[in-house]
């Protein structure tokens, strides 16, 4: 279906036209029409689907067509969109700003970690749409340099992420500063009980729109699973770089401190690289983030939180150094490539202390995600299941356990893995001891 057949007026298509965008996406297709009649959205989108332009789009148009409603003092904002994290923020107010380039709407970005007086001034000089986290626009709220009660549509961007984040109670403080009669367009990556509370408090008889099943992973990402031990992870991803020539890459980390560890590595081994997370200052991190756009940087190693909502145009390679400990952050993860139809690649190093937390991602995606062999990087110590048994046994006779006696305990006697292996068992003795 051509952009034409949604209803979007002249301006919109010709700033649509101007991104190179030919048809819409499945969320623009199934969402704009019906955002255009008013109603209220529950989307079930992750990023890299077009959901920015499927509630942007609409939302420009409803509020050029509509008067400034009478009484609606200066010019407070008309619409508000909360994303979880700046980056999001920063990234809807450029959507906001390109696709409205004809359109004679105002619009503001608001987040924290950086002035606020700058924007108290674009506050006071009047926006039709406000795009902001939660905590600094109640920041904004408390001074009174925002008045949000002539809003008329609310967005609820990467709903999910705000409420993992802990926003649920800034957004409940924020829904009560707002007027009544709305409308309220949510978009969610995954549904879990909390958003589905959430949207049954807010949403009026919402149109549901679903463009991926639940909780699946792109279909366009390929996904891959290297076996690895711990100590050598680094030197896969490198030789893994090198080898295939890979130009962008963002790497998960677990831990601010692993991102900056892992960066200095990779710029040591003459990959240029840089770490983003929560203790960069913005500058830092919008600094960091235009050098990987622009491909003057190689490497970005995000956190989690850092990488949310990151809009990265046709990103070819999403690298996992570190599973998350919740599953659906790997479902965010690996939204980051294979975007808006591109192709992808999404490589997990697993090391065996995470074979666990791959089991519950590959059950919530239902499905295997295939290994691929890297024989020169194989795990040194067996596999998680032989070495539990190889541990039970060795609990149970401590005594009798030949040095050299096998592959992996020849290791464990040499490798950072033996040694927490040994401590494992030390710990399990007393009890294999007592039992007998
Ligand atoms: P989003 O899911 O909003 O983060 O968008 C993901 C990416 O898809 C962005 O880089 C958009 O520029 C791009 N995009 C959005 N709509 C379309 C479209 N109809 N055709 C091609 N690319 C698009």
């Amino acid at each position: 279906m051509p952009f034409e057949k949604l209803g979007l007026m002249a301006d919109l298509q010709r700033a649509v036209a101007a991104q190179g965008y030919v048809r819409p996406t499945a969320i623009q297709a199934q969402g704009i029409p019906v955002i255009l009649q008013g109603r209220d959205v529950l989307a079930g989108a992750q990023t890299g689907t077009g959901k920015t332009a499927a509630f942007t789009l609409p939302m420009l148009q409803l509020l050029n067509q509509r008067k400034r409603p009478k009484g609606s003092a200066g010019k407070t904002p008309r619409a508000l969109v909360l994303t979880p994290t700046r980056e999001l923020a920063a990234q809807v107010g450029d959507s906001v700003a390109t696709y409205g380039a004809h359109l004679p709407l105002t619009s503001a970005v608001v987040f924290g970690g950086v002035k606020i007086n700058p924007q108290k001034d674009a506050l006071r000089r009047g926006v039709d749409i406000l795009v902001a986290t939660p905590g600094r626009l109640l920041d904004h709220a408390g001074q009174g340099s925002v008045d949000l009660s002539a809003v008329e549509i609310l967005v609820l961007d990467e709903a999910d992420r705000m409420l993992d984040m802990g926003f649920i109670h800034d957004i409940r403080k924020v829904l009560a500063l707002l007027p009544r009669r709305r409308q309220n367009l949510l978009f969610s990556a995954t549904y879990s009980n909390d958003i589905k509370r959430l949207a049954d408090g807010l949403l009026h008889s919402p149109a549901m729109i679903e463009v991926a099943r639940h909780n699946t992973a792109a279909e366009t990402v390929t996904q891959h699973v290297y076996h690895v031990d711990k100590q050598t992870k680094r030197d896969l991803l490198i030789h893994l770089i090198d080898q295939g020539q890979w130009f962008q890459v963002l790497v998960f980390t677990r831990t601010k401190h692993g991102a900056n560890r892992l960066a200095e590595q990779l710029n040591r081994a003459g990959i240029d690289a840089a770490a983003i997370h929560g203790n960069k200052s913005q500058g830092a991190r919008t600094k960091t983030l235009a050098g990987f756009k622009d491909g003057s940087l190689r490497v970005l190693v995000a956190t989690d939180i850092a990488a949310r909502g990151l809009d990265i145009d046709r990103l070819p390679h999403v690298v996992n150094y570190e599973l998350p400990n919740v599953p659906e952050d790997y479902v965010h993860r690996i939204g980051r490539t294979g975007r808006a139809g591109e192709e992808g690649a999404a490589l997990s190093l697993v090391s065996d202390d995470e074979v666990k937390l791959l089991r519950d991602i590959q059950r919530l995606l239902k499905k295997t995600i295939p290994v691929r062999p890297a024989p020169a990087y194989e795990p040194r110590v067996l596999a998680a299941p032989q070495r539990q048994a190889v541990e039970k046994s060795a609990a149970g006779k401590p005594r009798a356990a030949k040095p050299g006696g096998g592959r992996a305990r020849q290791h464990a006697a040499d490798s950072p893995a033996g040694a927490r292996q040994r401590r494992r068992r030390k710990r399990q003795r007393p009890a294999s001891g007592s039992a007998r």
